[in-house]
């Protein structure tokens, strides 16, 4: 595995495997890699012939008061971790933007509501490094986790909206053993909160198996269940708009975001 700092060396391999007729993939992250990120790679890894992982924390999508300044890092773990799972590039900038950078890629709809609302600019951030990454790393496909659902389907469509010829592959939310999904930000929970935060995915399958499909009652039912400090959001949703839901009437996700302490965790799933 080679890793590369330097935006225009990583384009210059890429377009090489390129000419050679060869299909390049990409898992772009923040880094602090988990069992999360590395099946990203997996699967990536089954669907072209050289892998680029990308690792920057990337400050334009955290809000002030947020936790850019203390989120986790780990270079020579997510090292190791990259070159075990497939990954051929290591891309770890360190000024990812032009000194004169001026341009934003900005989504309406599908950005306004969940996270959107919540944490204002913050997809105006993903989308904008997004769009930049792609530009640099060239990829034929790249695959975000369903993790973050909403920042899968905006990539989707921001992909879609401005014609980029890559496929967008989403993988499945990996969990920890009792459950509680994988997230860089588990590290920040103390042991009583890491407890209450399995309240999450508690109160998402607790909704998904009631018989009851009345959206009201289906929310009751995970409002009940959770355990957390503050509910940042617990919604209803179409699978594919992300428009919330009154009735069941087509297939559905349950979304959660909610604050254990200072700690604002996310998850999901398919009803
Ligand atoms: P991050 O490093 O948090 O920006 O995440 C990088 C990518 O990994 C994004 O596409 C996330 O959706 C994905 N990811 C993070 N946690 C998980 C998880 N538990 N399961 C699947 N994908 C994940």
């Amino acid at each position: 595995m080679r890793t590369e700092a330097d935006p225009g060396r990583l384009q210059a391999q890429v377009l090489a495997w390129r000419a050679e007729g060869l299909r390049v993939g990409f898992v772009p992250t923040m880094g602090f890699l988990h069992a999360g990120h590395t099946s990203l790679m997996d699967l990536a890894a089954t669907r072209c012939d050289r892998l680029v992982v990308s690792i920057f924390v990337n400050p334009m999508q955290f809000g002030p008061g947020e936790d850019l300044d203390v989120y986790p890092r780990d270079p020579q773990g997510d090292a190791a971790k990259c070159a075990a799972h497939g990954c051929d590039l290591l891309f770890t900038p360190e000024a990812f933007y032009p000194q004169d950078f001026s341009t934003r890629v900005i989504l309406g709809g599908i950005t306004d509501r969940l996270c959107g609302a919540r944490r204002p600019g913050h997809f105006e951030g993903v989308t904008t490094v997004v769009a930049r990454l792609f530009g640099v790393v060239q990829p034929h496909v790249a695959v975000f986790g369903e993790k973050d659902y909403q920042q899968l389907a905006v990539i989707r469509r921001m992909v879609r909206d401005l014609a980029m010829p890559i496929e967008i592959l989403g993988g499945e939310l990996i969990r920890d053993h009792d459950g509680l999904a994988l997230s860089s930000r588990n590290k920040y929970l103390s042991a009583a909160n890491r407890e209450r935060a399995l309240t999450l995915h508690r109160a998402l399958y607790a909704m998904r198996v009631t018989e009851d499909r009345n959206v009201e009652r289906l929310l009751d039912v995970g409002r009940d269940v959770l355990d957390v400090d503050r509910i940042d959001y617990l919604e209803i949703v179409d699978t594919s708009s992300l428009e919330p839901l009154t009735t069941m009437d087509r297939p559905a996700r349950a979304l959660v975001a909610a604050f254990l302490g200072k700690t604002r965790l996310i998850d999901n799933v398919a009803l």
